[in-house]
């Protein structure tokens, strides 16, 4: 059973620790990250900032999330001579969005792999339960031959993450990156135990969960922000 918050005798501070600790969890602790990520946090960022800033973190995390692809030589003629140079070794992309706030960070995944099919999974999270439930789901034909990067912004409870990695296994998919820019401890610690091959890039692992499933310190509700809805 994954740890919650609420439950007596857990130590949040050790849960953390194990967690930033934990070789399948990167924290993309660049500068400018940190510094994108507290502008995303402040209530007066406006809804246009804050759509443009998940763009651009989704970019840098992609940038760690790719960081071991492969590469290989080829030949090329530079003005001057022909040289060795490298290319990406024919790696097959998916960007699963989880919506409705991972469609926030598809555009800018997009720029660094522009090949990259995207699926969608569909998740509501029950008002009162705050269990997800899959509403809608459809990936690219050949998903099983590609290395799928999971986005949503949050990793709350974990719940809907759990849910669309498990489709994706279902599919017969091998390789999941899950990419979310502000992490529940309680959140990565459900998603390691319900599958420990997935490996988890975030840009921050705050502090907790509250009673009603939001992360705190957090941003709040990730979907509403980007696109302007309460
Ligand atoms: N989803 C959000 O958008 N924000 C949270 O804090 C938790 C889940």
């Amino acid at each position: 059973m994954p740890l919650h918050s609420k439950d007596k005798g857990v130590n949040m501070g050790s849960l953390r620790d194990a967690i930033v600790n934990d070789e399948r969890v990167v924290i993309v602790d660049h500068p400018l990250v940190q510094h994108k990520l507290s502008i995303l946090r402040d209530e007066a960022t406006t809804t246009k900032h804050f759509r443009e800033l998940v763009g651009e973190l989704a970019i840098f995390e992609g940038y760690e999330a790719t960081r071991d692809f492969p590469l290989e030589d080829i030949e090329i003629k530079t003005p001057l001579e022909k040289c060795t140079a490298k290319q990406v070794e024919g790696k097959k992309v998916a960007i699963i969005p989880i919506l409705r706030a991972g469609l926030g960070m598809v555009d800018g995944l997009l720029q660094l792999v522009p090949t990259a099919r995207v699926g969608h999974v569909g998740m509501y999270r029950d008002p009162e339960t705050h269990e997800p439930h899959e509403y809608y789901c459809k990936f690219p034909q050949d998903i099983d031959k590609r290395t799928c990067l999971v986005v949503d912004p949050m990793l709350a409870t974990g719940g809907s993450a759990i849910l669309a990695i498990e489709r994706l296994r279902k599919e017969g998919v091998k390789d999941i990156r899950l990419l979310v820019l502000v992490a529940a401890p309680e959140g990565i610690q459900a998603v390691l135990e319900n599958d420990p091959n997935v490996k988890v890039y975030t840009c921050s692992v705050d502090t907790k969960l509250s009673d009603t499933a939001y992360i705190l310190p957090g941003l709040g509700d990730a979907g509403d922000r980007i696109f302007g809805t309460k």
